[in-house]
């Protein structure tokens, strides 16, 4: 009944197959089916339902609402029904969604047949998979069918990256296409809401309800944008794929490597132009991302000082001690960890070796995208992630600074060139775990960078 994507399940509500509060119903019981998963930290059933039935009414009615709010709103603008909010890592810093104060969020394929059955020997049963993250709530939502979109938030990768291993189509739209009011800031030159969805069809559908110009966001861009449908055949043979050579990353595993080469082969034969080309500052990028998140984080997180909103700590003493107590009990150790690396590169004697520096690179990073879209290639084709989804138990092992750095490595290129990049499910690994790709597309061309996503799918 729920069909298994928001472009089916829209067209038997028109027609008139199904309500909008069977379908809730339907998403509500595998919300408690799937409760096992921590997806969700708080489900919103009294609500959803009752949106959904006021989505009946309109429906009924042929109601077509305007655009013109932050991203929830517009949502709800267009009749979208809330099911909850979903778990991520605290504050988006992260790549595993195991560093919420609502504990992890596992990832539904760990208990899929497919993995069951195809993992190795000497699996420990107890330990189930990482969604990766930080927007893993939203990425297993959507996977274990609870619902059809889900949003994200995209800094480094945090849409991509739980995307990609949940097996699900994940896209971070051009910086300053989708409104940032609303969304807590991480990186405010790089953050952009994320949409994850089951298929390229329905990210392209939700697009068109969030983008365009936000009165409350002035990054947003001034002009109108125009939803589109993605063409149902799709022709090639005008179309020029580039294959960055410097994202054949250390770590990076050889299925990711195979997948690749052979998703490009399939380009090639199906009649695009695939070319080698180079992004040289790429080797870079990660550490300027780090440096300018870790910068921005300590500027960002001074607001949360326990006197308007969120925590307060009971100490007492003095006001700065309650400041400092709130924070100490408020941050987890990975934010506590980036606001600290954040205030050294921004000291006085280091802003200039270490801030500067990095803003620099940034630009040239941006650059080198120029060049290659200017010399007319139209989407890169790159890995999304280095592997298949970890266990939990290796996964936190490792020390969770480095983790993050490595597992963002394909994708922070995209947010410190405010491009437009999406990942799709491109079948599975030895373990029977999803594996997916990321296009990397010019800035504002969206509909070009889902269509070609559209042809893999
Ligand atoms: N892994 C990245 C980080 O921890 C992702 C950030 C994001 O996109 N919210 O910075």
């Amino acid at each position: 009944m729920l069909g298994s994507s928001l472009r089916e399940a829209a067209a038997a509500l028109r027609l008139g197959q199904v309500s909008a509060t069977e379908l809730c119903q339907s998403c509500l019981s595998f919300v408690k089916e799937t409760s096992f998963l921590n997806a969700y930290i708080t489900v919103t059933e009294e609500v959803a339902l009752k949106q959904a039935a006021e989505a009946d009414k309109r429906f009924s009615q042929g109601y077509i609402p305007p655009y013109n709010a932050t991203v929830v709103q517009k949502l709800f603008n267009h009749g979208a029904v809330l099911m909850g909010k979903t778990n991520h890592d605290e504050f988006g810093m992260g790549s595993g969604s195991t560093d919420s104060i609502f504990g992890p969020v596992k990832n539904p394929w760990s208990y899929s047949k497919t993995y069951k059955e195809k993992r190795f020997a000497g699996h420990n049963d107890a330990d189930w998979l990482i969604t990766g993250g930080s927007s893993g709530g939203s990425a297993a939502a959507v996977s274990a069918g609870t619902c059809y979109v889900a949003l994200g938030s995209d800094t480094g990768g945090s849409t991509r990256n739980p995307a990609c291993h949940c097996g699900v189509v994940g896209l971070k739209p051009t910086y300053g296409l989708v409104s940032r009011h609303g969304l807590i800031p991480l990186v405010n030159s790089m953050d952009v809401p994320g949409i994850i969805t089951r298929c390229v069809d329905d990210a392209a559908t939700a697009l068109g309800v969030l983008a365009g110009h936000d009165p409350y966001d002035s990054t947003t861009f001034q002009n109108p944008f125009e939803p589109f449908k993605l063409p149902e055949t799709i022709d090639l043979s005008k179309l020029c794929i580039g294959i960055p050579k410097e994202y054949h990353a250390p770590g990076m595993s050889a299925e990711i490597l195979s997948l690749w080469t052979k998703v490009a082969d399939m380009f090639e034969d199906a009649g695009a132009k695939v070319i080698a080309v180079s992004l040289p500052h790429t080797p870079y990028s990660i550490v300027c991302y780090h440096v300018l998140c870790t910068s921005e984080v300590a500027s960002n997180m001074a607001r949360f000082d326990g006197l308007q909103y969120g925590h307060r700590s009971d100490v007492e003493d003095s006001t700065e001690a309650m400041y400092a107590a709130t924070r100490r009990e408020g941050f987890n150790d990975v934010v506590r960890g980036r606001i600290l690396s954040g205030n050294f590169f921004l000291l006085k004697q280091n802003y200039e070796q270490y801030f500067l520096k990095a803003q620099k690179v940034r630009r040239l990073i941006a650059d080198d995208f120029v060049k290659v879209f200017e010399s007319g290639v139209h989407v890169l084709l790159t890995p999304t992630t280095l592997g298949d989804a970890a266990p939990y138990l290796e996964f936190i092992q490792e020390d969770n600074r480095t983790r993050s750095a490595q597992e963002d490595v394909f994708t922070q290129c995209a947010n410190m060139a405010g491009l437009p990049a999406v990942t799709v499910p491109v079948g599975l690994s030895r373990r029977g775990l999803p594996l997916g790709l990321q296009f990397i597309g010019r800035a504002l061309c969206e509909e070009q960078l889902l269509t070609v996503a559209k042809w893999l799918e």
